[in-house]
């Protein structure tokens, strides 16, 4: 069974095409600026030669069917027709209260990814987009939704509603939902199956430039750090994380702009780069940190303090925990963060081999030592292949 793994954003397109038998890539790329100038594809077919076309892309449409030209092409194709794709999977952001697990898509599926947009403006729109362009291209072919939201969804009550008037959760579904769920989903599964205990009590920490740290007991999501919105939680590469909303009000009255641009400012020049003025990128800061640069040292130094603050708070939550997880572009390569992480935990009893984690590099590795009261792993995120598990599950 080959299942073909659609991730849409508002300009862009990537894809994954996973053979299930087991659960190998034959080919996977990347379609960029779609709606403008400079529309490109990327296609990396596994074991033959790369290839990248630059091509006009007028909307998702066109980009679907270059993908699957490049997927079926003489040279650089893995398969001869899209006969041999038995279904798509589709990561889609936001399914507001209606779903908590992974869906076939139908007209009704589709009203409900439409009436989200408010909830999730940038990402829905271009989702749905993905899976008309693919029921156009594929006409009856199975179509899965698998929602960002859905592992969080399933965070009880009281983690779950903001201390504001319930009117709001009842006119606007105003809850908190998180985010990254299909990788904290991924992520804790592949650490329950290492410590082979059913209701491990795991802590997933996703470090990218968007970041999120998970909860759960046994595989079950118990709290997440993102809300309504990514905007919620740790610190990001541009994202304020937590704050107080008065922040908002004081800053819109002193520099005249409205809260949309305020949100703008918060979502997209805050996080380390609002704090460091030097980047976004974990790399870029930590080198003007070691170059002695106070405000790129300070927003390491904050950055760090809140994913062990967060840390504190679910172990409190779940009454203990039997297991921390790393992943994610900063998670599973600064080994330094990781170390400055763990420093914060000793008083878990969570010790770890400084050098095993300077070895661990984007792979699977368990970097605690022995006696350490608490397994501390770095496990890659792979959320396309849990989309293809996912899709494989429904059809
Ligand atoms: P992601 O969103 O998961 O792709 O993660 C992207 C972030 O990972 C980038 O902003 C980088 O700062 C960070 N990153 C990637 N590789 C490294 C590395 N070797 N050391 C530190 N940070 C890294």
């Amino acid at each position: 069974m080959k299942i073909l793994v659609i991730n849409c954003g508002s300009s862009s397109l990537k894809y994954q095409l996973i053979d299930m038998e087991n659960e190998s890539v034959l080919a996977k790329g990347l379609c960029e600026r779609i709606g403008i100038e400079g529309s490109k594809l990327t296609h990396k077919p596994t074991g033959k030669e790369n290839y990248a076309i630059e091509t006009p892309m007028g909307d998702h449409k066109v980009a679907v069917q270059l993908v699957l030209d490049a997927l079926m092409d003489k040279e650089h194709g893995v398969i001869e027709s899209t006969e041999e794709i038995t279904a798509i999977g589709h990561r889609v952001l936001h399914a507001g209260t209606v779903y908590s697990d992974a869906t076939l898509i139908n007209e009704d599926v589709k009203k409900v990814i439409r009436d989200c947009f408010d909830l999730g403006p940038l990402h829905n729109p271009a989702n749905l987009i993905g899976i008309e362009a693919c029921e156009a291209a594929m006409p009856g072919k199975p179509n899965v939704a698998v929602f960002d939201t859905a592992f969080g969804m399933k965070i009880p009550e009281k983690a779950a509603m903001y201390a504001i008037p319930y009117e709001y959760y009842e006119k606007y579904s105003i809850r908190r939902y998180g985010f990254h769920g299909t990788s904290h989903m991924f992520v804790s599964g592949e650490t329950l199956k290492k410590i082979g205990k059913d209701a491990a009590k795991v802590i997933v920490c996703h470090l990218g430039n968007g970041a999120s740290i998970s909860a759960s007991i046994g595989g079950k999501c118990v709290d997440t750090s993102m809300g309504l919105t990514p905007l919620e939680g740790l610190i990001m590469g541009t994202r304020s994380g937590d704050l107080d909303p008065a922040v908002l009000q004081f800053i819109c009255n002193h520099e005249n702009i409205d809260v949309n641009e305020m949100l703008n400012i918060l979502n997209k020049k805050s996080g380390v780069l609002g704090m460091s003025g030097v980047s976004s990128d974990f790399r870029d800061v930590r080198e003007a940190a070691d170059a002695g640069n106070e405000r790129a040292i300070m927003a390491l130094d904050a950055y760090r303090y809140r994913v062990a603050k967060y840390i504190g708070s679910y172990t409190a939550a779940m009454n203990g925990v039997d297991a921390i997880t790393f992943t994610a572009g900063v998670g599973e390569n600064d080994t330094q963060m990781r170390e400055e992480i763990c420093e914060y935990l000793g008083y878990l009893g969570v010790k770890i081999d400084s050098e095993k984690n300077a070895q661990a590099r984007g792979k699977e590795e368990e970097i605690s030592t022995p006696d350490s009261k608490v397994k501390v792993y770095v496990i890659p995120t792979n959320e396309e292949l849990a989309i293809a598990r996912e899709t494989k599950a429904l059809v």
